[in-house]
């Protein structure tokens, strides 16, 4: 009101009863999205956690599947990581992780999906990817290899290896297509490591 005492104290205290509650609720709110926050996301890296990862990499698959776009997944794990914690110290290698989980962000398309998987352990899942998941993978280890991360111990250069797998029709889950990856993974340690193996199946 324009008019000086329109308010008398029963409208005021009506009135601060009212902004009391909308603060608590603005409150929870926040709180709410805070928890939620702290839940999903990766404390060190900002990446996706293993759980959110999942549940996110589910969703995608459900609507690959609807859509009929191909979809893949890569698993990237960085070599000789325990060098890293033991010669320059743990501080240095969560640096290196943090580091190789940005590298990841940042070469990777908005819609892909990245999480930390493990320790030094990460997933992605490319959704409409077409027949781009080998290169992308090929252009992910690059990047991680292409220049020293910054570490409290110095410029480290850290590699990866990465494996890569594509969505099926008999993948009940993602699971399975996850498996693959990881599969092909591990033949990239045992094949000298810092290098992408590719899940090659029959019919895809
Ligand atoms: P490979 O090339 O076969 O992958 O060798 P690697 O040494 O990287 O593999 P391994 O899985 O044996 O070692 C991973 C190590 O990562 C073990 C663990 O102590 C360390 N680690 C796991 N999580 C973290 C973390 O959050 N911070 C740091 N600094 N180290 C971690
Ligand atoms: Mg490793
Ligand atoms: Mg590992």
């Amino acid at each position: 009101s324009d008019r000086p005492d329109a308010y008398g104290p029963a409208e005021v205290e009506t009135v601060g009863a009212i902004v009391a509650q909308g603060m608590v609720a603005y409150d929870n709110a926040r709180l709410f999205s805070q928890v939620r926050q702290l839940a999903t996301v990766d404390g060190l890296t900002h990446v996706a956690n293993r759980r959110h990862f999942l549940e996110i990499a589910e969703r995608e698959l459900g609507a690959a599947r609807t859509s009929g776009l191909p979809l893949a997944a890569i698993m990237a794990d960085i070599d000789h990581f325990k060098r890293i914690n033991d010669t320059l110290g743990h501080q240095a290698g969560d640096d290196a992780i943090r580091a190789v989980a940005a590298r990841l962000r940042e070469h990777s398309r908005e819609g892909d999906v990245v999480g930390r998987y493990g320790g030094e352990e990460f997933a992605l899942v490319l959704p409409d990817v077409g027949d781009a998941a080998p290169v992308i993978a090929e252009r992910l280890r690059a990047m991680v290899q292409a220049e020293p991360v910054d570490t409290v111990a110095g410029p480290v250069t850290v590699t990866i290896s990465v494996g890569v797998a594509h969505l099926t029709s008999a993948d009940t889950g993602v699971d399975a297509l996850l498996a693959r990856a990881d599969e092909c993974l591990y033949r990239a340690k045992h094949g000298g490591r810092n290098r992408v193996v590719v899940f090659e199946a029959a019919v895809r």
